[in-house]
């Protein structure tokens, strides 16, 4: 199997290598891509600049601040093998200061990584670090660079995340109203969900604003008539779930707990809220919300539902980027990402497929510019002895 934008030797199965800052890095850059090569035969290897030990730690179980860095090599081994890679290393330069080390001495090293293994291609963060992270930005930088000094010039993609308008709450009640029973989830979901929320959300796979939000007890989480546009999950606490009549009476029609979703029916039908949901003790909900919501909306059945659901500003692929579908490669992804149970306290199978594929089914790559086997150096580039 060929695919475009990534070289295929006649004479020999491709070799990839994935060169990042931190273990995670390589599930979220280009964990669908590299389990779709591997499985039509490719040879990977991925490798850590860091052991990422100045990372959060998301499972006390999983790890201490003293055990995080020998944790997470272990993790990146596991993870890299969900994804088809038997071959990783993590080197130990000092997590969070790779921006601070010498830029050369740097090269230099990632110059001997693809020496050895000499891939075809090389792929890293962007410029941009996916999201501003400086050792990430900065292990792009050496990516490219050391790909150009390298002896076989393999060429550099750099992982690019286009801020989607896919919004997570979307995928959750297109889920939940699939199913025949109200669903109701453990803890370890509701904080796997909480994680994997955020980590979406910050590499632009979901648009979703999110928030942890506590109602006393007594007080509306949603009223009756307001548009819909938030889903909540109940964290801690319980609701009641009250039908208001014209008359002014109150008819209970459900109580949720931890684990529960409201909120999921009024988004479904587009519609204003037909009920309301009430604390009965101290509620902590996650929400999930479309972007900006005004709070001014309206209430009552003349609510104008359409405006509350605030469209999203996503932006277009360039036209030069490589495009890769991974829907069949989703599920592996999220399963690599479970790996990383430091990090993403989350079971591979915690979330249905259906929103798996819709956050993770594609992912993007832009060729770093002026280099590659056969092609010049870019002018910029300072002449030898120089
Ligand atoms: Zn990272």
């Amino acid at each position: 199997m060929t695919m475009p934008g990534f070289p295929q030797p006649s004479n020999r199965p491709a070799r990839i290598l994935g060169l990042f800052a931190h273990p995670d890095d390589e599930v979220f850059c280009m964990g669908g891509t590299i389990a779709k090569l591997t499985d039509a035969g490719a040879v990977g290897r991925i490798v850590s600049l860091t052991r990422g030990e100045a990372g959060q730690i998301r499972d006390v179980t999983a790890a201490s601040r003293r055990t995080l860095g020998e944790v997470r090599e272990r993790e990146l081994a596991a993870a890299a093998a969900a994804l088809g890679v038997a071959d990783t290393r993590c080197l130990d330069l000092a997590d969070g200061t790779l921006a601070a080390q010498p830029i050369d001495d740097l090269v230099e090293t990632a110059v001997d990584i693809i020496d050895e293994f000499e891939p075809d291609t090389v792929i890293s963060f962007g410029p941009d670090g996916g999201y501003g992270h400086p050792d990430h930005m900065t292990v792009s930088t050496i990516a490219t660079a050391a790909a150009q000094h390298s002896r076989s010039r393999p060429i550099t993609l750099h992982a690019a995340f286009p801020r989607s308008r896919q919004l997570l709450l979307s995928l959750i009640v297109e889920w939940l109203e699939d199913l025949d029973d109200r669903f109701r989830g453990s803890e370890e979901f509701a904080t796997g969900l909480m994680l994997f929320a955020n980590g979406s959300s910050m590499l632009g796979y979901a648009a979703d604003h999110l928030d942890v939000r506590f109602y006393p007890a007594g007080t509306y989480i949603i009223e009756q008539g307001e548009p819909p546009g938030e889903l909540f999950l109940v964290l801690s606490g319980n609701v009641d779930i009250v039908a208001e009549a014209t008359d002014g009476s109150l008819t209970t029609l459900a109580s949720a707990g931890p684990g529960s979703f409201v909120g999921e029916d009024g988004i479904a039908r587009g519609q204003p809220r037909n009920a309301h949901v009430v604390a009965v003790d101290g509620v902590t909900c996650f929400v999930l919300s479309p972007g900006a919501v005004s709070l001014s909306a309206g209430r009552g059945s003349t609510s104008e539902v359409e405006t509350f659901l605030v469209d999203q500003p996503g932006d277009t692929p360039g036209s030069d980027w490589i495009e890769v579908d991974v829907r069949a490669q989703a599920t592996q992804k999220a399963r690599a990402l479970a790996c990383h149970r430091s990090q993403y306290a989350l079971r591979g199978d915690m979330f249905p497929r259906s929103m798996v594929e819709g956050l993770f089914g594609v992912e993007y790559f832009v060729q770093a510019r002026g280099e590659g086997r056969g092609k010049p150096v870019s002018p910029d580039e300072p002449s030898t002895g120089a």
